[in-house]
């Protein structure tokens, strides 16, 4: 038997974040992914500060953005991989009206650093953008696939990863610990995105979960070098590879490819590009959204070893190094989690 501080479940963002928590504070654990369908996989990797349906800022927007960076930074050296690359977002601006509430969020103190208020005029001759675009400073894009892959790598270098699915079940319980498979730890920390709905201890919780769909096209005429948004984003993979979408179904909640999806992407398509293309792949995933757009941390009320990592939403390049903080210095250091994002602000879902 071999004694751990802690069993993670879940490789995508939330568990890499949490174990970056753990290394940097010398505690010792093991990971278990089943490497199935999770949100992280799919994710066209964005990060980009501000909201643009609205043009507000997320939750601790500047916080989140503040630690995410040199986050990402850190884990490509200690990697030895490159895996994030600046990216401009361009917002296409629907009407005149639109227009001046970007000049009106650019003006605000809180926006300021986000919001470029000079306005880029389309130069694509295959882009519909008659009103011009708006530009999201300091955006770009992270390569998750990738940093998964390679963070499962070092950690298996360290024989500290287990390729399996986590059958909950087979918990045993003692006083001040777990024992499961071959370890004994002192605790278990859920990340396990919308897989938390097989979870015993935690599946019911208010994780809604949102169906996202993908097309990935090659369009070798379109020549874009910056994220496109409107009603979806077209973003540059390279290769003259973009992806399109994403989509948002609130009731489909499996990572199956849809007829339905492929068909809103393509007419949605048609309201913007004028060049042809081909669909050579599509993707899904389920976002571990909340009702209330908040994350769910912290420990379980009946059985103190186990603990949640979940709800980063559709934004967990940003989320995961914050969210990761507040529950390792609640774990380690008994500093209170935000009341937004502590998961006991459902108790009855515990009883
Ligand atoms: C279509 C789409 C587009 C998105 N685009 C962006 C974007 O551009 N930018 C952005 O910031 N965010 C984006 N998101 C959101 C982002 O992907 C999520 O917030 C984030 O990936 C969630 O990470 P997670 O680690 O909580 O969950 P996941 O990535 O789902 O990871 C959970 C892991 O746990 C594993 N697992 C679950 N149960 C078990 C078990 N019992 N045993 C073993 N392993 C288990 C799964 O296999 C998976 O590897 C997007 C999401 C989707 C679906």
């Amino acid at each position: 038997m071999k004694k751990l501080d802690y069993i993670i479940v879940g490789l995508g963002l939330a568990g890499i974040a949490f174990c970056e928590e753990l290394e940097k504070a010398g505690k010792t654990f093991v990971v278990f992914d089943n490497g199935k369908d999770g949100a992280s996989r799919v994710a066209a990797g964005l990060y980009n500060p501000v909201i643009l349906k609205r043009y507000t800022l997320p939750w601790k927007a500047v916080e989140q953005f503040d630690l995410a960076i040199p986050y990402y930074k850190r884990l490509e050296k200690k990697l030895r991989v490159q895996c994030m690359t600046p990216l401009p977002v361009r917002k296409v601006f629907s009407s005149v009206e639109d227009q001046n509430n970007w000049f009106a969020a650019s003006d605000q103190p809180s926006l300021e650093r986000f919001v470029s208020p000079q306005l880029i005029s389309n130069k694509n001759q295959w882009i519909k953008a008659p009103n011009d675009y708006g530009e999201v400073l300091e955006t770009g894009r992270v390569d998750i696939k990738k940093l998964q892959k390679h963070y499962q790598e070092y950690l298996m270098s360290k024989g500290a990863f287990a390729k399996a699915s986590f059958i909950h079940s087979n918990i045993t319980f003692n006083k001040n610990s777990v024992i499961y498979d071959d370890y004994e730890a002192s605790r278990i920390v859920f990340a396990e995105g919308h897989g938390v709905k097989q979870n015993l201890y935690f599946k019911n919780l208010p994780l809604v979960g949102n169906k996202g769909e993908y097309l990935i096209i090659k369009a070798p005429d379109l020549q874009l070098n910056a994220a496109i948004k409107t009603s979806f984003f077209i973003v540059p993979m390279g290769d003259d590879l973009y992806k399109v979408g994403a989509t948002f179904n609130w009731t489909d909640k499996d990572s199956v490819p849809s007829v339905k999806a492929r068909e809103e992407l393509v007419e949605k398509l048609a309201s913007l590009l004028t060049c042809t293309y081909e669909i050579v792949d599509q993707e899904a995933g389920v976002r571990p959204t909340t009702g209330d757009r908040r994350a769910l941390l912290g420990v379980h009320p009946k059985y103190n070893q186990l603990v949640l990592l979940n709800g980063l939403g559709t934004r967990g390049i940003m989320a995961s190094p914050l969210l990761a903080k507040y529950l390792f210095d609640f774990l380690e250091k008994g500093i209170p989690l935000p009341d937004e994002v502590n998961m006991m602000r459902f108790p009855k879902k515990f009883e």
